[in-house]
């Protein structure tokens, strides 16, 4: 029996992937369609990710290659008012020693990353697209591809999929649902002359008077910021495919980011990233184990897609290896990976509801002493525990509280299409 593990894509998720399972000495080949560097949205890290960084050894990476320490984060009004900001360094984490993480050219950053992979053991073909994940018996049993016009089936043990929002296994069968809550549109560019005010290093966040709407400001280099409007596509459809009109007013709708904007020169082409929010049915199968996007997106609004994908190669390589010792790579022996995954996504997506149906409650709750440091935990990406996260119950009530009492200050702000909010697994289910 063919005993390769086939990782198709990579991206993060695709490349600590192969990192862990080399580690192991499990033979894998990473197939990725582009040539790195290639350009990737998703440019600021949580520092949950410098865990994965550390025990993949491509920490001291990051660090010689200069990647901008970003130190917290800060969200600013869509009128004029104060901003607020958090520092990460507010509260420890365990197994990660320093109070910082990244602002990264993804370009460059995933061309390192897959580099890494190949050093540590995977084998590495880029420019080739696997156009078909082969069945036999309902079991995943080798991919289809094309190399130099021929097209060929390569056999392995085991696949795992990690080709974002291209989603191959999920569009082949079928599995991808549209997330029923969000059906967000982002439009960003690259900005040379940006004042980035008193805190150049954070990611700023800055709230915009349209639904769901928000621009970020992520520094990328001493010079070049990233700059990308989000809304609700109701709002995006006003563009008209004329994203650059679009942009330019929209990035014009709040005071801080208007003056942040006034001297900036766009650097790069503008990018339109569509309608991205999505999940599948199941993450794993007979054979098969989604990970990073192609399992599932939740909303950008906090960072955490590069956090998630690499936590989920983390996890789907440890219950693969289970499996493998077994020689039972069924979906039975492979859904406790798809529990645990689940389970963070879920709470990311429980903060991030939450956080939109009433946008007020994060300013009120990082005011409060008592919950302020469960939401920078939550900030930081350590999402994996449910039961660390009481700051949800507390968050749920105080939205019931709002809707509830009659003329409420904040009723206005509240958003109604949101109000059938899934609640995340139980505490009890937490996984340590
Ligand atoms: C608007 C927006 C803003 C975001 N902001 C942030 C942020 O600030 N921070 C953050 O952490 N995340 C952010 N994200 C999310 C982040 O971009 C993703 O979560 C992250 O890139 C997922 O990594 P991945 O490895 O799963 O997928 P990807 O990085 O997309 O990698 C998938 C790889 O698979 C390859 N591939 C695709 N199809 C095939 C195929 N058929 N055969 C072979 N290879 C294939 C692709 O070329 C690609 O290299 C944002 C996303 C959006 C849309």
């Amino acid at each position: 029996m063919e005993e390769l593990v086939i990782i198709i894509g990579g991206g993060p998720a695709g490349a600590a992937a192969g990192c862990y399972l080399s580690k192991e000495g499990i033979p894998n080949l990473i197939l990725e369609s582009a040539v790195h560097p290639r350009e990737h949205v998703g440019e600021s890290m949580v520092t949950a990710t410098t865990r994965i960084f550390e025990e993949l050894n491509f920490l001291e990476v990051m660090e010689q290659e200069g990647f901008i320490h970003k130190y917290g984060a800060s969200w600013h009004p869509a009128k004029a008012g104060a901003s607020l900001h958090v520092e990460f360094s507010e509260i420890e984490q365990e197994g990660v020693n320093q109070d910082y993480t990244y602002q990264v050219d993804r370009a460059k950053m995933d061309m390192l990353l897959l580099k890494h992979a190949e050093k540590m053991g995977s084998k590495v073909i880029q420019g080739v697209r696997v156009k078909e994940v082969v069945f036999e018996n309902d079991k995943a049993t080798g991919v289809i591809v094309n190399i130099a016009g021929q097209t060929v089936t390569i056999p392995c043990k085991a696949i795992l999929d990690a080709s974002g929002r291209h989603t191959v296994i999920g569009k082949q069968l079928k599995i991808k649902e549209a997330d029923q809550n969000f059906n967000q549109f982002a439009v960003h560019a690259w900005f040379e002359g940006v004042d980035r005010g008193n805190r150049p290093n954070d990611i700023h966040i800055h709230f915009l008077p349209v639904e769901r709407g928000w621009v970020w400001q992520i520094p990328i280099s001493d010079t070049i910021t990233s700059i990308g409007v989000v809304t609700d596509k109701k709002v995006f459809k006003g563009a008209k495919e004329d994203y650059e009109a679009w942009f330019n007013e929209m990035s014009q709708g709040a005071p801080d980011i208007a003056k942040a904007l006034k001297n900036a020169k766009r650097v790069n082409k503008i990018k339109v990233e569509a309608d991205y929010s999505y999940k599948m049915d199941s993450f794993v199968g007979n054979g098969w184990m989604l990970i990073g996007d192609a399992a599932r997106f939740v909303d950008p609004i906090f960072s955490s897609g590069v956090s998630i994908a690499m936590h989920s190669a983390k996890f789907a390589v440890e219950q693969l290896i289970k499996a493998l010792k077994v020689d039972d790579v069924s979906s039975k022996m492979l859904k406790p990976y798809e529990d645990r995954v689940k389970l963070g996504t879920e709470i990311w997506y429980e903060f991030i509801t939450l956080y939109y149906r009433l946008l007020p409650i994060f300013t009120v709750f990082i005011s409060k002493q008592e919950y302020r440091l469960q939401v920078i935990q939550l900030l930081q990406g350590n999402v994996y525990d449910r039961a660390s996260a009481p700051v949800l119950d507390a968050m749920r009530e105080f939205i019931d509280t709002v809707e509830n009492t009659e003329g409420h200050i904040l009723k206005p702000y509240l958003d109604s299409s949101l109000s059938n909010i899934e609640n995340t697994p139980a505490p009890h289910l937490a996984i340590t």
